[in-house]
Protein backbone atom coordinates (compact mmCIF):
# COMPACT_ATOMS: atom_id res chain seq x y z
CA UNK A 1 0.00 0.00 0.00
CA UNK A 2 1.07 3.39 -0.51
CA UNK A 3 0.24 6.49 1.71
CA UNK A 4 1.51 9.53 1.26
CA UNK A 5 0.78 12.45 3.69
CA UNK A 6 0.50 15.99 3.89
CA UNK A 7 1.31 18.52 7.02
CA UNK A 8 3.14 21.53 8.26
CA UNK A 9 4.23 19.31 10.96
CA UNK A 10 6.39 16.31 8.89
CA UNK A 11 7.81 15.14 12.03
CA UNK A 12 4.90 14.44 14.00
CA UNK A 13 4.41 11.20 11.68
CA UNK A 14 7.80 10.42 12.69
CA UNK A 15 6.00 7.55 15.28
CA UNK A 16 5.15 5.65 11.62
CA UNK A 17 8.80 4.46 11.98
CA UNK A 18 8.49 2.84 14.40
CA UNK A 19 7.24 -0.78 15.67
CA UNK A 20 5.60 -2.95 13.37
CA UNK A 21 4.28 -0.02 11.12
CA UNK A 22 8.19 0.71 11.12
CA UNK A 23 8.68 -2.93 10.32
CA UNK A 24 6.01 -3.10 7.47
CA UNK A 25 7.98 -0.18 6.05
CA UNK A 26 10.86 -1.96 6.00
CA UNK A 27 9.61 -4.82 4.68
CA UNK A 28 7.77 -2.59 1.57
CA UNK A 29 4.68 -3.59 2.75
CA UNK A 30 4.13 -0.04 3.33
CA UNK A 31 5.29 2.82 1.22
CA UNK A 32 4.83 5.83 3.58
CA UNK A 33 5.82 9.21 2.08
CA UNK A 34 5.37 12.68 4.39
CA UNK A 35 5.53 15.85 2.51
CA UNK A 36 5.57 19.31 3.64
CA UNK A 37 3.07 21.66 2.88
CA UNK A 38 5.65 24.62 3.63
CA UNK A 39 7.54 23.21 0.65
CA UNK A 40 5.16 24.11 -1.53
CA UNK A 41 4.65 28.18 -0.67
CA UNK A 42 7.02 30.76 -2.86
CA UNK A 43 7.38 33.55 -0.51
CA UNK A 44 9.97 34.00 2.44
CA UNK A 45 8.10 33.30 5.09
CA UNK A 46 6.88 29.79 3.49
CA UNK A 47 3.27 30.89 4.31
CA UNK A 48 0.19 28.89 4.64
CA UNK A 49 -2.54 30.26 6.12
CA UNK A 50 -4.40 33.58 6.14
CA UNK A 51 -7.43 35.82 7.33
CA UNK A 52 -10.66 34.34 6.97
CA UNK A 53 -12.97 35.71 4.31
CA UNK A 54 -16.21 36.33 6.15
CA UNK A 55 -14.34 37.53 9.20
CA UNK A 56 -14.23 35.49 12.48
CA UNK A 57 -10.84 34.45 14.98
CA UNK A 58 -8.49 31.99 13.98
CA UNK A 59 -6.31 31.30 10.37
CA UNK A 60 -7.29 29.69 7.44
CA UNK A 61 -4.92 27.32 5.28
CA UNK A 62 -4.52 28.75 1.49
CA UNK A 63 -5.30 26.80 -1.57
CA UNK A 64 -2.24 27.75 -3.72
CA UNK A 65 0.30 25.28 -1.29
CA UNK A 66 -2.37 22.78 -1.16
CA UNK A 67 -2.95 22.52 -4.63
CA UNK A 68 0.95 22.23 -5.34
CA UNK A 69 1.12 20.05 -3.09
CA UNK A 70 -1.70 17.73 -3.81
CA UNK A 71 -0.82 17.84 -7.78
CA UNK A 72 3.31 16.58 -6.08
CA UNK A 73 1.63 13.74 -4.46
CA UNK A 74 -0.12 12.76 -7.83
CA UNK A 75 2.56 12.81 -9.82
CA UNK A 76 5.00 11.24 -6.94
CA UNK A 77 2.79 8.41 -6.74
CA UNK A 78 1.91 7.31 -9.77
CA UNK A 79 5.52 7.22 -10.49
CA UNK A 80 5.89 4.54 -7.30
CA UNK A 81 3.35 2.85 -8.15
CA UNK A 82 4.32 2.68 -11.66
CA UNK A 83 0.60 3.02 -12.55
CA UNK A 84 0.07 6.30 -14.56
CA UNK A 85 -3.51 6.71 -14.20
CA UNK A 86 -4.11 6.03 -10.61
CA UNK A 87 -5.30 8.28 -8.13
CA UNK A 88 -4.90 8.43 -4.56
CA UNK A 89 -7.86 8.19 -2.15
CA UNK A 90 -7.98 11.53 -0.13
CA UNK A 91 -8.88 11.49 3.67
CA UNK A 92 -9.01 14.91 4.90
CA UNK A 93 -9.13 14.69 9.15
CA UNK A 94 -11.96 16.67 9.77
CA UNK A 95 -13.86 16.97 13.22
CA UNK A 96 -16.99 17.40 10.77
CA UNK A 97 -15.89 14.15 8.90
CA UNK A 98 -17.35 10.57 9.27
CA UNK A 99 -16.13 9.02 12.06
CA UNK A 100 -13.50 6.78 11.32
CA UNK A 101 -14.65 2.66 12.81
CA UNK A 102 -12.89 -0.46 12.43
CA UNK A 103 -15.21 -1.32 9.65
CA UNK A 104 -13.72 1.65 7.44
CA UNK A 105 -10.42 0.87 8.56
CA UNK A 106 -10.64 -2.92 6.39
CA UNK A 107 -12.37 -0.91 3.92
CA UNK A 108 -8.94 1.50 3.52
CA UNK A 109 -6.79 -1.16 3.73
CA UNK A 110 -7.91 -2.88 0.34
CA UNK A 111 -7.41 0.56 -1.37
CA UNK A 112 -3.85 0.67 -2.78
CA UNK A 113 -3.15 4.34 -2.57
CA UNK A 114 -4.35 6.65 0.27
CA UNK A 115 -3.41 10.12 0.69
CA UNK A 116 -3.98 12.36 3.79
CA UNK A 117 -4.34 16.16 4.30
CA UNK A 118 -3.33 17.40 7.67
CA UNK A 119 -5.12 20.60 8.44
CA UNK A 120 -4.40 23.47 11.14
CA UNK A 121 -5.45 26.16 12.32
CA UNK A 122 -9.58 26.92 11.75
CA UNK A 123 -9.11 24.45 8.23
CA UNK A 124 -8.03 24.34 5.15
CA UNK A 125 -10.10 26.47 2.23
CA UNK A 126 -12.99 24.39 1.32
CA UNK A 127 -12.08 24.77 -2.63
CA UNK A 128 -8.74 22.46 -2.08
CA UNK A 129 -11.50 19.74 -0.84
CA UNK A 130 -13.52 20.34 -3.89
CA UNK A 131 -10.58 20.65 -6.58
CA UNK A 132 -9.65 17.21 -5.54
CA UNK A 133 -13.37 15.78 -5.49
CA UNK A 134 -13.17 16.61 -8.97
CA UNK A 135 -10.18 13.94 -10.06
CA UNK A 136 -10.12 11.64 -7.33
CA UNK A 137 -12.31 10.14 -4.26
CA UNK A 138 -12.54 12.43 -1.07
CA UNK A 139 -13.68 11.97 2.35
CA UNK A 140 -13.38 14.41 5.08
CA UNK A 141 -12.59 11.56 8.15
CA UNK A 142 -13.39 12.33 12.02
CA UNK A 143 -11.11 10.91 14.51
CA UNK A 144 -13.85 11.01 17.22
CA UNK A 145 -16.01 13.74 18.35
CA UNK A 146 -13.75 16.52 20.09
CA UNK A 147 -11.24 18.99 18.52
CA UNK A 148 -7.37 18.24 17.64
CA UNK A 149 -5.30 21.07 17.03
CA UNK A 150 -4.14 18.89 13.77
CA UNK A 151 -4.78 16.60 11.30
CA UNK A 152 -1.72 14.73 11.93
CA UNK A 153 -2.85 12.91 15.62
CA UNK A 154 -5.49 11.35 13.37
CA UNK A 155 -3.52 10.29 10.47
CA UNK A 156 -1.51 8.19 13.12
CA UNK A 157 -4.45 6.58 14.67
CA UNK A 158 -5.89 6.05 11.21
CA UNK A 159 -3.00 4.62 9.54
CA UNK A 160 -1.72 2.50 12.35
CA UNK A 161 -5.11 1.13 12.28
CA UNK A 162 -5.15 0.52 8.72
CA UNK A 163 -1.65 -0.71 8.22
CA UNK A 164 -2.14 -3.72 11.21
CA UNK A 165 -5.04 -5.04 8.55
CA UNK A 166 -2.47 -5.45 5.80
CA UNK A 167 -0.92 -8.89 4.94
CA UNK A 168 2.46 -10.02 6.56
CA UNK A 169 1.85 -7.03 9.17
CA UNK A 170 1.35 -8.43 12.36
CA UNK A 171 2.78 -11.90 12.48
CA UNK A 172 -0.22 -14.01 13.81
CA UNK A 173 -3.33 -12.97 11.68
CA UNK A 174 -5.61 -15.14 14.12
CA UNK A 175 -4.87 -11.88 16.88
CA UNK A 176 -6.71 -9.60 14.60
CA UNK A 177 -10.21 -11.78 14.03
CA UNK A 178 -11.20 -11.25 17.86
CA UNK A 179 -10.37 -8.01 18.63
CA UNK A 180 -13.21 -5.40 19.45
CA UNK A 181 -14.87 -4.21 17.19
CA UNK A 182 -14.79 -6.70 14.68
CA UNK A 183 -17.77 -7.90 15.23
CA UNK A 184 -19.74 -5.65 17.02
CA UNK A 185 -18.74 -6.29 20.60
CA UNK A 186 -15.06 -5.37 23.06
CA UNK A 187 -13.08 -8.07 23.59
CA UNK A 188 -13.27 -9.91 26.93
CA UNK A 189 -10.66 -9.67 29.73
CA UNK A 190 -7.46 -10.84 29.14
CA UNK A 191 -4.47 -12.32 31.70
CA UNK A 192 -1.29 -14.23 31.87
CA UNK A 193 1.04 -15.18 34.21
CA UNK A 194 1.17 -15.37 37.57
CA UNK A 195 -1.94 -17.22 38.23
CA UNK A 196 -2.53 -15.01 40.88
CA UNK A 197 -0.91 -11.61 41.92
CA UNK A 198 -1.37 -9.28 44.61
CA UNK A 199 -4.45 -11.57 46.07
CA UNK A 200 -5.83 -11.68 42.35
CA UNK A 201 -6.61 -14.55 40.93
CA UNK A 202 -6.94 -15.25 37.23
CA UNK A 203 -10.81 -17.01 36.90
CA UNK A 204 -10.93 -20.48 37.62
CA UNK A 205 -12.48 -21.41 34.13
CA UNK A 206 -9.13 -20.41 32.32
CA UNK A 207 -7.00 -22.72 34.10
CA UNK A 208 -9.54 -25.45 33.53
CA UNK A 209 -8.26 -26.43 29.98
CA UNK A 210 -11.90 -26.87 29.02
CA UNK A 211 -12.17 -25.03 25.78
CA UNK A 212 -15.86 -25.08 25.46
CA UNK A 213 -16.20 -23.23 28.85
CA UNK A 214 -13.86 -20.61 28.19
CA UNK A 215 -15.51 -20.34 24.86
CA UNK A 216 -18.63 -19.59 26.92
CA UNK A 217 -16.99 -17.60 29.74
CA UNK A 218 -15.34 -15.34 27.18
CA UNK A 219 -18.79 -14.18 25.15
CA UNK A 220 -20.47 -14.01 28.19
CA UNK A 221 -17.56 -11.49 29.11
CA UNK A 222 -17.49 -9.32 25.92
CA UNK A 223 -21.77 -9.19 26.31
CA UNK A 224 -21.21 -8.05 29.49
CA UNK A 225 -18.36 -5.33 28.54
CA UNK A 226 -19.78 -4.02 25.95
CA UNK A 227 -23.64 -3.72 27.40
CA UNK A 228 -21.81 -1.81 30.38
CA UNK A 229 -19.03 0.58 28.58
CA UNK A 230 -20.80 0.57 24.99
CA UNK A 231 -24.39 0.24 25.53
CA UNK A 232 -24.74 1.83 21.97
CA UNK A 233 -22.99 -0.96 19.96
CA UNK A 234 -25.84 -3.47 21.16
CA UNK A 235 -28.36 -2.35 18.48
CA UNK A 236 -30.96 -5.47 18.44
CA UNK A 237 -30.61 -5.86 14.94
CA UNK A 238 -27.16 -6.61 14.84
CA UNK A 239 -27.42 -9.42 17.79
CA UNK A 240 -24.26 -11.47 17.78
CA UNK A 241 -24.71 -15.33 18.47
CA UNK A 242 -23.20 -17.32 20.79
CA UNK A 243 -19.94 -19.08 19.52
CA UNK A 244 -20.64 -22.83 18.84
CA UNK A 245 -19.43 -25.13 21.82
CA UNK A 246 -15.94 -26.98 20.37
CA UNK A 247 -16.60 -29.07 23.63
CA UNK A 248 -20.02 -30.58 24.52
CA UNK A 249 -20.24 -31.92 28.16
N1 LIG B 1 -12.51 24.81 12.93
C1 LIG B 1 -12.59 23.40 12.75
C2 LIG B 1 -13.97 22.89 13.14
O1 LIG B 1 -14.55 23.42 14.08
O2 LIG B 1 -14.44 21.92 12.52
C3 LIG B 1 -11.55 22.71 13.63
C4 LIG B 1 -10.16 22.92 13.16
S1 LIG B 1 -9.00 22.02 14.11
C5 LIG B 1 -8.50 23.19 15.31
C6 LIG B 1 -7.60 21.95 13.03
C7 LIG B 1 -7.45 20.65 12.29
O3 LIG B 1 -7.32 19.59 13.20
C8 LIG B 1 -8.58 20.25 11.38
O4 LIG B 1 -8.51 20.89 10.13
C9 LIG B 1 -8.35 18.76 11.24
O5 LIG B 1 -7.34 18.49 10.28
C10 LIG B 1 -7.79 18.40 12.60
N2 LIG B 1 -8.78 17.81 13.51
C11 LIG B 1 -9.30 18.39 14.61
N3 LIG B 1 -10.15 17.57 15.23
C12 LIG B 1 -10.18 16.43 14.52
C13 LIG B 1 -10.90 15.21 14.65
N4 LIG B 1 -11.76 15.00 15.65
N5 LIG B 1 -10.70 14.25 13.73
C14 LIG B 1 -9.86 14.45 12.70
N6 LIG B 1 -9.14 15.60 12.52
C15 LIG B 1 -9.31 16.58 13.42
Amino acid sequence: MRVDVVSIFPAYLEPLQLSLIGKAREQALLDLAVHDLRDFTHDRHRTVDDTPYGGGPGMVMRPEPWGAALDHVEAAGRTALDRPDASPYLLVPSPSGTPFTQAMAHQLADEPWLAFACGRYEGIDERVVEDAASRWRVTPISLGDYVLNGGEVAVLAIVEAVARLLPGVVGNAESLVEESHEDGLLEYPVYTKPASWRGRDVPDVLLSGHHGAIARWRHEQRLARTASRRPDLLDPSARISPPPNPDPG
